[in-house]
């Protein structure tokens, strides 16, 4: 156990997370930042940003990761490469525990974000790595002039369609409707798009596999005949759910995972607030994620005054 006891310590280096410190650092607060994979969170999964102001040709995701990183770090913010694995959030000093120790602090934010929902098929985890993939600007590269197939119907699914098809030499589009959910903006460049095939009405049922991929077994759910389709590569596009599991039983969470908070980010637990995709709120993007950043910041100078002056 660390005897340090921080002023704030950040759980995730996504935009929320690191707008955070930067601006509780900046204010003179002892920062640390928790990150289990590197800087950035979703926004390293893809390469063009265009709506995130003062990138007037648009960055890529993980740039911007590492340039909030180091705002954050120019004013004293420490950062520490771990998975945290447990909180204790109830009690005045605040316990966080990772692989690579436990710390301690008088507030959390907690700014997990979310990860990819799983289609939760046989042997789909097993796959992972070996031909199954949730992030086609990640893993797209891999399947360069192969056949793959996406799974998904939303805007995700359609933007990793579309990014396939400029990589592979067939895309399939899964899609348990007769129609994408997917904006305009996606929508009309993939229709004409002469490498994607849609695939209607349908469910993946199985994944086939060698030593990898090499196929999945489709179900149409309007007449409930299978058929079965060679590719080498499935991307799942179904969307996201938040990463709110470590902290079920401790704070309040609503019936889809998302932390229970407002606008001041402030959660049922004295002293720790929730940021950015993790908590309850109607637009999920880089701008509303550091918008929270800012504000936590806020109420946790409130709070950290009120906590010295008891
Ligand atoms: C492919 C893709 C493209 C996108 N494009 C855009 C776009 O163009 N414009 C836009 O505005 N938005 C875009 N978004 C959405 C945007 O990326 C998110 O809204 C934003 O990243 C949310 O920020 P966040 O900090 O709340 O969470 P996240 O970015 O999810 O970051 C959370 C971080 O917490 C870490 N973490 C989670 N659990 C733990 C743990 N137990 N221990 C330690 N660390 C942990 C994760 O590793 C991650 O780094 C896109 C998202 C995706 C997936």
């Amino acid at each position: 156990m660390d005897n340090h006891i921080y002023d704030v310590i950040i759980i995730g280096g996504g935009p929320a997370g690191y707008t955070s410190a930067l601006y509780t650092a900046r204010a003179g607060f002892d920062t640390l930042v928790i990150e289990k994979f590197s800087a950035g969170g979703q926004m390293t999964q893809t390469s063009q940003i265009d709506n995130y102001p003062g990138f007037d040709e648009g960055v890529d995701g993980f740039t911007l990761g590492f340039k909030m990183q180091n705002g954050a770090e120019r004013f004293g913010t420490k950062t520490i490469q771990s998975e945290v694995l447990s909180v204790q959030l109830k009690d005045k000093i605040k316990t966080v525990v990772t692989a690579d120790g436990t710390f301690r602090s008088k507030t959390v934010i907690i700014a997990t974000g979310a990860d990819h929902k799983h289609l939760g098929l046989k042997n789909e985890e097993n796959l992972i790595g070996k031909g199954v993939g949730y992030c086609a600007a990640c893993d797209g590269m891999f399947y360069k002039d192969k056949t793959v197939a996406v799974v998904g119907g939303g805007n995700s699914a359609a933007a990793d369609a579309l990014l396939l098809s400029k990589i592979c030499k067939k895309v399939f589009l899964i899609h348990r409707r007769d129609t994408l959910k997917a904006t305009k903006v996606y929508h009309e460049p993939l229709m004409k798009t002469e490498n994607v095939e849609f695939i209607w009405n349908s469910i993946v049922d199985e994944i086939l596999y060698d030593e990898t991929v090499n196929g999945v077994k489709i179900k149409n759910i309007k007449n409930n005949s299978e058929s079965k389709i060679n590719c080498d590569g499935l991307f799942i596009s179904i969307g996201r759910s938040p990463e709110t599991a470590l902290f079920k039983g401790q704070i309040d969470i609503d019936e889809f995972g998302y932390i229970k908070a407002d606008e001041s980010t402030k959660t049922n637990i004295e002293g720790v607030f929730a940021v950015g995709d993790v908590r309850t709120k109607v637009v999920r993007q880089i701008v509303t994620a550091v918008a929270d950043g800012a504000t936590s910041s806020h109420f946790i100078e409130q709070y950290l005054a009120h906590v010295k002056g008891e």
